[in-house]
C-alpha cells in the first residue's frame, strides 16, 4: 500500500447507479455506504487489493442500496458500523422503515433481502469522524447525513448526479419533502470542491458552484457596485 495521506476510491453499484466509497486516511480505510445486498465481498476485496483493512463503515442513511451490504462487510472484517441515531433502528431492524407513502413497490420488496445489523455507534450533527464533520441533513430519511471536510462532500442521497446535473433525490423517494428540500439548500450553501454523491459520478472541481447553478440557487449579482 502506498503512503497516500488521503484518497477516495469509488465502487459503482451498477444495478442502482449508486456508489460505495473507500476513503483512505493514512493507514485507515473507511467505507462510506455499502450498496445493495451482495456487494460485501467485492468491497472487501477492493480494500484488500489496496493493502488496507476496513476499519469502519459509515452509512449516509438506512436505504437498502446504501446499507444493504453493511452486515456482510461487518461480519467479514469486524469493522465498526456508524449511522445517525435517527436511522439506526431501521438499520438494526428494530423498527420498520418509514417508507414514503408513494414508494415504488419494488423498493418495498427489496427489503425482504435486507440483513439487519446493529450499529456500534450512532452519530449526531457536529460529530467528527475520520476527519469529517457529520452534518445531519434529514428529509430523504430521518437520519440522513453528509460528511464534510471543507473540500470533499459525501452527500448521500441529498445530492445526486443525474443527467449531467447535481440534483436532489426524486421526491417520490423522500420521507419528508420539505425537510429534504431544506437539507439540499443547506448542503448547497457550503463550499466544496469535490462532490461524492450517493448516485451518479463524482463532480470534481468547484462542485459547490455547480450545485448552486444546477439547483437554481445562484443569486443575481447587482449590476453595479
Ligand atoms: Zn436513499
Amino acid at each position: 500500500m502506498a503512503d497516500l495521506e488521503f484518497a477516495v476510491y469509488r465502487i459503482p453499484i451498477e444495478q442502482v447507479g449508486g456508489n460505495s466509497y473507500l476513503v483512505l486516511r493514512g493507514s485507515e480505510v473507511v467505507v462510506v455506504d455499502t450498496g445493495t445486498p451482495g456487494n460485501g465481498k467485492r468491497i472487501v476485496d477492493e480494500a484488500s487489493n489496496l493493502g488496507v483493512r476496513i476499519k469502519a463503515i459509515i452509512l449516509t442513511h438506512y436505504h437498502i442500496d446504501h446499507a444493504g451490504s453493511a452486515a456482510e462487510i461487518k461480519q467479514s472484517t469486524g469493522a465498526e458500523l456508524y449511522v445517525h441515531e435517527a436511522d439506526a433502528p431501521y438499520v438494526s431492524g428494530k423498527e420498520k422503515p418509514p417508507l414514503p407513502a408513494t414508494v415504488p413497490s419494488e423498493a418495498s420488496r427489496a427489503y425482504a433481502n435486507y440483513s439487519p445489523v446493529q450499529p456500534d455507534r450512532t452519530l449526531r450533527e457536529g460529530d467528527i469522524l475520520f476527519g469529517f464533520r457529520i452534518l445531519h441533513v434529514p428529509g430523504h430519511t430521518p437520519g440522513s447525513i453528509a460528511l464534510y471536510d471543507g473540500r470533499f462532500l459525501f452527500s448521500g442521497d441529498n445530492m445526486n448526479f443525474r443527467e449531467g446535473k447535481i440534483q436532489g433525490t426524486p421526491a417520490v423517494y423522500d420521507w419528508n419533502r420539505e425537510q429534504a428540500a431544506a437539507s439540499v439548500r443547506r448542503l448547497a450553501s457550503l463550499s466544496f470542491d469535490v462532490l461524492l454523491p450517493g448516485h451518479g459520478v463524482p463532480v470534481i472541481g468547484s462542485a459547490s458552484d455547480k450545485a448552486r447553478l444546477d439547483l437554481g440557487l445562484v443569486r443575481g449579482r447587482p449590476l453595479a457596485s
